[in-house]
């Protein structure tokens, strides 16, 4: 059980971590171009701790930029640490330029960012947020007074403060698009997660339970025919026994790789039991149904699966139906799994259409 616990937090934290990864990744490109940008302009205005200081940034984002692709390491440390990054750049841009030029803009940028962690204490996001806004605060009380190290023209300031702005509104923007397509990836793995079947990576029985409902009510508006095939491994008993579950696994996988392979794109498929398929076929009728389901039992049949030197042979049984009428789904594979018993007692490695 602790094992269990312990495989699926591994597994949520470095998911968790594949997150911070791409969002890094994402904001990136605009860190970059904007240490750039302004590197140039302090150049430019001969202001030169800050052309220095801006250089060191662009070489800790193109560090950062760096170690995303490089497996290991804790990216989001290194997201920490921006911020950090960003709060220095702007309180020495307020000391040599004076407050004016509003580059403590760009902290009030970092609070949201400063509570997306879910892992730190409040307390100490709480104390970081203070800090942020105390010297904001200040900025703004001394903004007639201070004038920084290396004075510049008004004109010059002011458009400073313009850039800020401007500046200040897209770090947020691009902040919250990253976070948006971020929160998307998450939620689409969870809902991949939610149904698929994890050894075979096709649908699982809550997944094609909805498709068979949506198609069967579709079909039905279409005029349109919607068949069912149940097929279940023959003998599978005996693989386990045989050869070991992990054997067993393998073939699992393997009849799941035919199943893909020989159906189309928008056939339903799914693992509904342990060895056990259930394959749903919109606008196809019975009599094809029966024909495709052969041709899958012909391709199991004819796969060799190796196991650890030695070749697994494996057939299959299967039940087909058509859905009657408007019955319920669920009834079509009643129907369908009675065909698959009939042809058990019937010898396996058939099709049988009911
Ligand atoms: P039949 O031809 O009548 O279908 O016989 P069978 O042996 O295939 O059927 P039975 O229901 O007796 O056995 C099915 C076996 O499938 C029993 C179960 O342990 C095994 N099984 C179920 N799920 C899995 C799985 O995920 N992996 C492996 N390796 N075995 C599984
Ligand atoms: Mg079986
Ligand atoms: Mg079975």
């Amino acid at each position: 059980m602790t094992n269990m616990a312990d495989a699926l937090f591994e597994e949520a934290s470095s998911a968790d971590e594949g997150h911070a990864r791409r969002f890094a990744a994402r904001v990136r490109p605009l860190a970059l171009f904007f240490n750039a940008f302004f590197a140039i302009l302090f150049a430019l205005l001969h202001v030169w701790p800050l052309v220095l200081a801006w250089c060191g940034a662009l070489g800790f984002h193109l560090w950062v930029a760096w170690q995303v692709n490089t497996p290991g390491g804790d990216i989001r440390r290194v997201l920490q640490w921006s911020w950090v990054l960003i709060f220095i750049q702007s309180m020495l841009a307020v000391l040599m330029l004076g407050p004016a030029a509003d580059f403590q803009n760009y902290l009030l940028a970092t609070l949201p960012a400063g509570f997306q962690s879910l892992q730190r204490p409040m307390l100490q996001k709480l104390l970081q947020a203070s800090v942020i806004v105390g010297f904001f605060l200040a900025c703004d009380i001394w903004l007639d007074t201070d004038i920084g190290l290396y004075p510049q023209p008004a004109w010059v300031l002011q458009a400073f403060a313009h850039v800020n702005a401007v500046g200040t509104c897209a770090m947020l923007a691009g902040l919250a698009h990253a976070q948006a397509l971020t929160v998307q990836e998450a939620q689409d793995s969870l809902s991949r997660a939610a149904t698929t079947d994890v050894l075979t990576g096709l649908l699982n029985r809550r997944a094609i339970s909805n498709f068979a409902a949506s198609e069967a009510a579709r079909c039905l508006r279409k005029g349109e025919k919607l068949s069912f095939v149940i097929c279940d491994v023959d003998h599978f008993k005996r693989v386990n026994d045989t050869w070991g579950h992990a054997a067993g696994d393998k073939v699992l996988k393997r009849v799941a790789a035919v199943l893909k392979s020989v159906l189309r794109g928008y056939d339903g498929i799914a693992r509904w039991g342990g060895e056990e398929f259930l394959i749903v076929l919109p606008d196809v009728a019975p009599a094809t149904a029966a024909a495709i389901a052969d041709r899958v039992r012909q391709t199991v049949l004819g796969t060799r699966i190796e196991y650890e030197d030695r070749l697994i042979e494996v057939s299959m049984t299967f039940g087909v139906t058509g859905r009657e009428g408007d019955e319920p789904w669920q009834t079509s594979v009643a129907r369908a799994d009675e065909a698959l018993y009939r042809g058990k007692q019937g010898g396996r490695n058939r099709v049988e259409l009911a």
